[in-house]
């Protein structure tokens, strides 16, 4: 498997290193050569692993939660038919070891760091990314670091604590963590799996995968998803391209993205027809998964949906709401609200002309609805104030 990585946007090719964004500014990918790829060469191996041809990694000697991510069901829900304004599946994300998609990323990024002989990983989430980075850790015996803002739910923390990575609360621009992190990276000696990064892009594309192979014979006309950081997007696109490329599939199904009405810089570059997605301040939502007011992959995600034919829409937090208690009541489904956009989303599509009755419709739903109290784990943390940054991750780091 190739180690190089190229820019999706200008072209350019790098040594995969730790290097995550193209000089041009762009984030990168894994360049993968899916010739000869097809479904007779998924292989017999769990979770993530069917797909390791086309991965940057091997599974480390059956060790890890990477069995366990992915392979999650495709549901037909004929009852959202009428609702949605189309045929409609659920791919079922909530089905994975901690709840969500971001096991598949982060499955292939602990594996890869581990493959290296780096100790030592971490990620920039108060949410999904951080449990699933801390389980996965946690599963092949890593160590994590887990960088949340200063003033987090007590309880969300339990979710992430009851892993037992290094908790880091941060004082100051929480939002410039990516950035920072990633530039850190090779010096404190963490691999850092961030939202949109190769590694975690490349364990996400398997979504795509898995939804194809389950479709077969055909794709679906559309795939409705929620964009936040645009890492997930991304990874179906690139997915996607790389099973046409592969002659697996013969045309790419259009690509919706949506966000909470609240917090939607991406549907607004999308609607001005902008070419690069500006930064918002978000707003309060219930959708708090998607709430990346600063999308470090929000230009890759916009030329997803305008490459395939797709949009990015937004809808506002009554509708999100409806379609969870829709999904739950009506097709049995418990998602976060995050998730349900994408019935919203798709149900304003129908609305609009964008997606007729006729059509067969797989709305990836990210994240899953349990997440409620806790076994009551005891929280440890300490407070870092942003100067300290440095220092506070070395201090944790796998750097001689
Ligand atoms: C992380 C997350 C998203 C958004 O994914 P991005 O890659 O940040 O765009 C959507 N839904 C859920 C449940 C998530 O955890
Ligand atoms: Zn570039």
């Amino acid at each position: 498997m190739t180690e190089a990585v190229r820019c999706y946007d200008c072209g350019e090719s790098y040594a995969f290193g730790d290097r995550t964004r193209c000089a041009c500014g762009e984030p990168l990918w894994f360049d993968v050569d899916p010739t000869g790829f097809g479904w007779d060469r998924v292989r017999d191996a769990g979770g993530v692993w069917r797909y390791a041809e086309l991965l940057p990694v091997e599974p480390a000697d059956g060790r890890g939660l990477g069995v366990a991510s992915g392979r999650t069901p495709l549901v037909r829900t004929p009852a959202l038919d009428e609702y949605a304004g189309c045929r409609l599946s659920v791919k079922d994300e909530g089905e994975n070891p901690t709840g969500s998609f971001k096991d598949r990323g982060s499955a292939v990024g602990v594996a890869a760091a581990a493959a290296r002989g780096r100790p030592v990983v971490g990620t920039v989430s108060h949410g999904n990314m951080a449990m699933s980075m801390s389980a996965h850790a946690a599963s092949q015996g890593l160590e994590c670091v887990v960088l949340v803002p200063e003033r987090i739910p007590e309880g969300r923390l339990e979710f992430i604590a009851q892993y037992d990575p290094t908790l880091l609360r941060i004082a100051g621009d929480y939002g410039q963590l990516y950035y920072d992190t990633l530039e850190l990276a090779a010096e404190v000696g963490i691999t850092f799996v961030n939202s949109d990064t190769p590694l975690r892009v490349a364990g996400q594309k398997t979504v795509a995968f898995e939804l194809c192979e389950q479709f077969e014979p055909g794709v679906p006309d559309a795939i409705v998803a929620p964009v936040s950081s645009g890492g997930h997007a991304s990874a179906i696109w690139k997915g996607l391209r790389e099973l046409r490329d592969a002659g697996a599939i013969d045309e790419l199904p259009r690509l919706y993205f949506v966000q909470s009405a609240n917090c939607d810089p991406i549907a607004t570059a999308y609607r001005t027809g902008a070419d690069d997605v500006s930064s918002v301040s978000p707003g309060e939502t219930v959708a708090f998964s998607i709430a990346n007011g600063a999308p470090p992959s929000g230009n890759r995600a916009l030329a997803a949906a305008r490459a395939t034919g797709g949009a990015v829409l937004s809808v506002p937090d009554d509708e999100l709401l409806e379609a969870t208690r829709r999904l739950a009541a009506d097709a049995g489904l418990c998602v976060e609200p995050s998730s349900a956009t994408t019935l919203a989303g798709v149900r304003r599509l129908a609305a609009d002309g964008h997606v007729s009755p006729e059509e067969s419709v797989v709305a990836v739903a990210t994240g899953t609805g349990f997440k409620e109290g806790t076994a009551g784990t005891e929280v440890s943390s300490r407070l870092v104030d942003l100067e300290a940054l440095p220092e506070a991750l070395a201090s944790v780091g796998g750097a001689e």
